[in-house]
C-alpha cells in the first residue's frame, strides 16, 4: 500500500524508532507513547485489521511471538504488559495497518473501554 504510513515504516521511507524485526514482522516505539513502554508491532505485510487475517496464515502466532520479544527487550516480561489490537471506528483503530500495542512500564488503568 503505497500510502500506508506504517508500510512506509517498515521500508525505512518514514524513520522510527525500531525495537525488533524479523522475517513477518517489525516492532517500533509510539509516537505519542500513552506508557512509559508503548511499542506497536506491525506485520510487514499490509494487512488492514485483525479481520483480515487469514485462517491459513501463522501470521496471528509470529505477531505474538513478536510481542514475546519485545517484551523481553523492553524488560516487562515480568511486571507485566498489556496487548491492545483496535480494530475498525468503534474500536478506535486510526492507522488502517494491523498493529498491536505493547504497554507497560507503569501499572496500568483496570478500564478497558
Ligand atoms: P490506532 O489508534 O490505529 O490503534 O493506533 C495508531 C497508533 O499509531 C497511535 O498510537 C499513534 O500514536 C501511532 N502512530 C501514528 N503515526 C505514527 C508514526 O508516524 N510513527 C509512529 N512511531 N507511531 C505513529
Ligand atoms: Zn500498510
Amino acid at each position: 500500500m503505497d500510502e500506508c504510513i506504517f508500510c512506509k515504516i517498515v521500508k525505512g521511507d518514514i524513520p522510527s524508532a525500531k525495537v525488533y524485526e524479523d522475517e513477518r514482522t517489525f516492532a517500533f516505539d509510539d509516537i505519542q507513547p500513552m506508557a512509559p513502554v508503548h511499542v506497536l508491532i506491525v506485520p510487514k505485510g499490509h494487512v488492514e485489521t485483525v479481520m483480515d487475517l487469514a485462517e491459513d496464515d501463522d501470521l496471528a502466532k509470529d505477531l505474538l511471538t513478536a510481542a514475546q520479544k519485545v517484551a523481553r527487550i523492553k524488560k516487562v516480561d515480568r511486571s507485566g504488559f498489556r496487548l491492545v489490537v483496535n480494530c475498525g471506528s468503534d474500536g478506535g483503530q486510526i492507522v488502517s495497518h494491523l498493529h498491536l500495542h505493547l504497554l507497560g512500564g507503569k501499572k496500568l488503568a483496570d478500564e478497558m473501554g
